[in-house]
């Protein structure tokens, strides 16, 4: 077996995976250490089934959060985003956010300083999580959502600060824009350049996935120069970087009777308020959606929640120069402990992780795997109690459960 050894990018974007790649984590605060070591033994498993002893990932600790204020007296040390930026893929359990410590968020603090500016969230159904539609099978989406601006940006002003009543004397003086003087202010910048290069990663996306669309989501009608602007630099990044692959919806209606030529993406885009029906009512006709980065929070956790996977959703945040893969959801803290929690959603983060390296057969394993431990009834708390005459068992039983079925779904 080869040596351990790094993960490279080459200037095109892609990725030099060896066969023992070192691979950092973090493993969380709260419920994160069970839920690490739960899919830590899955993922190892399913790699040793897809590859024997040909390929193994050495894992890396590194320390953010809690364990990193006890060990370091900073809650994100610098070397720890060294870290994530030499080895280019790092995964991560959830953190807390240290209340009136000066620090916003942690995870949005990893996101800003890696500029890991897509968010990437694939929603997909598993057969028997209880879920609240009717037909859950027929979601099947990715959401590719802005992580750098918009209102995430941080620039808000407290009403009644110096900074709100100078900006409001400015609008009001050189601009004639009346806002009320106890006004809270906030900005929300979006980008041409961040635009185009969120949308251009979901394009690629469609186009190395087979996709049927590319749905650029956003607020335009009001929002005109920014979210009206997101659609309209969507359409342009998509024109320029794949003229022969994509076509917009105007197009094929224009051109071609509303039937989308053979092996093209259409590129579409919608109203926000408007694509929170469609995805409820038709659903199968959405398949990859880029949104700037407030929309895309809500509609992230909207589409998670209509497969009755909250608990379950995988994400990563992803950048030029590297990427995270990591738990959706909280530090969940009063469990913390107790072994009991769904490991679930970073299993999942885990299998896209393996994707993203190029070791596609793993993911799968790990994805067919963990479906066939639900449909087994073997379950952790949270859907113990929405599936009837399923049992419950611990974090870690349900890591060995899913590790088990590992040699039924290779058949
Ligand atoms: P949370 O930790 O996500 O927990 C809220 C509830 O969701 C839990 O009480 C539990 O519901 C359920 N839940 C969460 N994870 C689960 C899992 N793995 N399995 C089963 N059920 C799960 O949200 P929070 O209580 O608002 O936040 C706690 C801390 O986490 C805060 O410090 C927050 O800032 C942080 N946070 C971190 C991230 C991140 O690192 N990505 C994301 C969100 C929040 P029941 O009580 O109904 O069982």
């Amino acid at each position: 077996m080869e040596k351990q050894s790094k993960i490279t990018r080459n200037s095109n974007g892609t990725l030099n995976t060896p066969d023992q790649p070192e691979i950092p984590f973090i493993e969380g605060d709260g419920t994160g250490p069970d839920i690490w070591k739960a899919a830590k033994m899955v993922m190892d498993a399913a790699v040793s089934a897809a590859y024997g002893d040909r390929r193994k990932i050495a894992w890396r600790e590194i320390y953010a959060g809690e364990k990193a204020f006890e060990k370091t007296g900073e809650w994100l040390p610098e070397a720890t985003l060294d870290a994530v930026r030499e080895y280019v893929v790092a995964i991560k359990g959830p953190l807390t956010t240290p209340v009136g410590k000066g620090i916003r968020s942690l995870n949005v603090s990893i996101r800003q300083k890696l500029d890991l500016y897509a968010c990437v969230r694939p929603v997909r159904y598993i057969e028997a999580v209880p879920s609240p539609m009717k037909h859950p099978e027929k979601i099947n989406m990715v959401v590719f959502r802005e992580n750098t601006e918009d209102v995430y940006a941080g620039i808000e002003w407290r009403a009644g600060s110096g900074e709100a009543a100078k900006l409001i004397k400015f609008l009001k003086e050189t601009m004639n824009v009346v806002v009320p003087d106890d006004a809270g202010i906030g900005l929300k910048p979006i980008s041409k350049a961040n635009t185009k290069r969120l949308v251009a990663r979901a394009v690629v996306h469609a186009v190395q996935n087979g996709c049927s669309s590319v749905t650029l989501m956003h607020k335009g009608n009001i929002m005109k120069f920014t979210e009206g602007a997101f659609s309209e630099w969507g359409y342009e990044a998509a024109r320029e970087l794949f003229p022969d692959k994509t076509i917009s919806e105007a197009e094929v209606y224009e051109k071609h009777g509303g039937v989308t030529p053979e092996g093209k993406i259409v590129i579409k885009d919608r109203i926000a308020d408007m694509l929170f029906q469609q995805v409820l009512l038709r659903p199968e006709e959405y398949s990859v959606i880029a949104t700037p980065n407030l929309n895309g929070d809500y509609l992230s956790d909207a589409l998670a929640a209509q497969v009755g996977g909250l608990g379950m959703a995988p994400g990563a945040n992803i950048g030029d120069e590297c990427a995270v893969f990591e738990a959706t959801h909280g530090t969940a803290p009063k469990y913390a402990g107790m072994d009991k929690v769904n490991p679930g959603s970073l299993i999942l983060s885990g299998a896209m992780m393996m994707d993203y390296l190029g070791w596609n057969e793993a993911a799968e394993i790990v994805r067919d795997s963990l479906a066939a431990a639900v449909k087994a009834g073997k379950v952790t708390y949270d859907l113990a109690r929405q599936i009837a005459g399923s049992t419950e068992v611990k974090c870690s039983e349900f890591g060995r459960e899913i590790v088990n079925q590992m040699k039924s779904v290779r058949g």
